[in-house]
């Protein structure tokens, strides 16, 4: 009984659903009625989005517009919802209410309607069949010191070193000039359309501009400070032309120094605005900016740091990174960037031996030959990078006197890692390297303090504490390596602590030793902060230079063959050894 009444009820929503639905089709019915009558019929279309470039998106071209399937909108980073007859399309903070078409059983959203709303500009090109969307530039000022950006929809900006007579270009990626822009230049800069889809700002040769700031990666309202041109002091517009508030452009003279050189065509548009056809003037660039780097100065060098300046002409295209080949020695590397000629000219440093420059296919790389073993911090600034040499304090810079807290990893109900067949323990062969290298470290006059002679647990904090209360000079932690899939992984690292560029330096000197004798890869030095964000707690709490060794890999079966020798437990021991003394500039006949 019970069933049967359900099943009726049932049929009766369905038939409601179904007229519902029938209804809602009437006013799409008539939509796409009139798509066909009043207009051409649909026909593909290709869509150029801004600095994105052509879209995967299927598009239609229906008259004047152009529509893309609602299915499909959130490749614009869009989303819309349907209410009867009309769609409320939502781009970022702005909702637009628009009308839709309906074609081969898709809802299609009108393109240009949508942009319009939110200030960008639209326009099928010449081949009819490519929708053109750029951003509209509202403002481009260049003068009191400043680049200041402003446009309808986001553009990509980019710094190019041009081979022509202007220097720097600026190119504004997805931007388009209108009559309505309001275009400001102190005569030091050109503001021109490059490509249909790209403004460009060039910059007198005479009066590099050097941004303060990194370019961000996408800008919509942006303003950034620049390095007063160098030189004679450019004409500046009277700060009244600009606080008009007219809608007009803005009146710059013309710059004389550009308008001298090969760039045609000058005259006949608006001073500092160029309305070169862009196929007319093929733009001649050489590829995306490649800075020059230099000169290369010491700003201060004290007897705990030093501070090095390396100028940059523009913004580094990838970051800077630097190498350890030897302890004493550090190699700066400048991805796609070339040294200016003379960058080493007067460059001298008591904390350097020697400086070369090398321009190595697309990298300028900076070698430096210390003194002895340094930390370096690098830091990307808008002038180039600052480098900060530190220098550990070493004492007399010898082993003997030192103190040394040497860590045997795990221990007691705490096995550490375990072979796959269970018979070898992570705590048992990190103690006896502990133990050896203890002894190395004894027999060259180190003070050395275990925090574990035999099998027993020790908390982490207590491991450091242990090193903290003996004023130790050095904390080494001992451990070998396991990972989830035997065999999988071989070789040894050295963690040093988060950024710590005196762990990092300690870190390099150990595992460049033990690479040389242990007969397993050399998986480098890393930051603990790659296994996790806030380190490895022994090395967070040790307020001495601490690194944590992994020898190799115990579920790996050679590593765990070479490691189980006698012979790998004396190499390294004294490897660890004569890591400590590299760091320490120990032992070198330096002079
Ligand atoms: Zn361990």
């Amino acid at each position: 009984m019970g069933l049967r009444f359900f099943n009726i009820r049932v049929r009766m929503v369905l038939t409601l659903r179904t007229m519902r639905r029938l209804l809602c089709l009437i006013p799409w019915m008539g939509l796409l009625v009139s798509a066909v009558q009043g207009q051409s019929p649909p026909s593909e279309a290709r869509i150029h989005y801004t600095h994105r470039g052509e879209l995967t998106t299927p598009a239609f071209r229906i008259g004047e517009e152009c529509y893309v399937a609602l299915a499909r909108i959130n490749e614009l980073n869009w989303s819309a919802v349907v209410a009867g007859s009309r769609v409320t399309v939502t781009a970022g903070p702005h909702k637009v209410t628009v009308a839709p078409k309906f074609h081969q059983g898709q809802t299609l959203i009108p393109l240009g309607a949508v942009l319009k709303e939110l200030g960008g500009g639209t326009g099928w090109a010449q081949d009819d069949r490519t929708f053109e969307v750029w951003s509209e530039v509202i403002e481009i000022g260049v003068e009191d010191g400043s680049i200041r950006i402003k446009t309808s929809l986001d553009v990509r900006p980019s710094w190019l070193r041009l081979e022509g007579p202007a220097g720097l270009a600026l190119d504004l990626s997805g931007a388009r000039l209108t009559s309505r822009s309001k275009i400001g230049t102190s005569g030091s800069a050109l503001v021109r359309q490059a490509t249909p889809q790209t403004v460009r700002i060039l910059f007198d040769k005479s009066s590099p501009a050097e941004p303060r700031k990194a370019l961000p990666d996408l800008l919509r309202e942006w303003e950034v400070p620049i390095v007063p041109a160098k030189g004679p002091e450019p004409a500046r517009t009277p700060p009244e032309t600009r606080s008009t508030g007219a809608k007009e452009p803005i009146q710059a003279p013309p710059p004389a120094s550009l308008a001298t050189a090969p760039e045609p065509s000058l005259g006949g548009s608006p001073a500092g605005v160029e309305w070169e056809p862009w196929d007319k003037q093929p733009p001649k660039w050489s590829g995306p900016l490649s800075p020059q780097a230099g000169p290369v100065r010491m700003t201060s060098d004290g007897p705990q740091s030093g501070s090095m300046l390396l100028k940059l002409s523009g913004p580094l295209p990838d970051a800077a990174r630097f190498t350890r080949p030897e302890p004493s020695v550090l190699e700066i590397v400048l991805p796609r960037t070339r040294w200016s000629a003379d960058a080493l000219a007067g460059f001298r440093s008591a904390s350097i031996k020697e400086a070369v420059i090398e321009n190595r296919g697309k990298e300028a790389v900076l070698r430096l030959t210390l003194v002895r073993p340094m930390g370096l911090q690098l830091a990307h600034e808008p002038d180039g990078i600052h480098l900060t040499l530190i220098k550990p304090n070493v004492g007399d810079g010898k082993l003997a006197g030192k103190v040394v807290v040497v860590d045997a990893g795990h221990g007691g109900h705490d096995t550490g890692a375990r072979s796959p067949d269970k018979k070898l323990n992570e705590k048992d062969l990190a103690l006896a390297i502990a133990n050896l290298t203890a002894k190395r470290l004894s027999e060259q006059g180190a003070t050395v303090v275990l925090t574990r002679k035999g099998d027993q647990f020790i908390a982490l904090k207590e491991r450091s504490e242990i090193a903290n209360r003996n004023g130790a000079h050095f904390f080494l932690s001992v451990h070998i390596n396991s990972n989830q899939v035997a065999n999988s992984s071989t070789g040894g690292i050295t963690f040093y602590h988060q950024q710590d560029p005196v762990g990092m330096l300690l870190a390099d000197c150990i595992q460049g030793e033990i690479a040389k004798v242990s007969g397993l890869p050399n998986l480098g030095t890393w930051s603990d902060r790659r296994i996790y964000e806030t380190g490895f707690a022994v090395l967070r709490y040790a307020k001495m230079p601490a690194v944590l060794i992994e020898m190799g890999f115990i579920n790996n079966s050679k590593d765990r063959a070479r490691m189980s020798t006698a012979d790998f437990k004396e190499k390294v021991a004294g490897a660890i050894v004569q890591g400590l003394r590299a760091y320490l500039g120990d032992g070198k006949q330096e002079d």
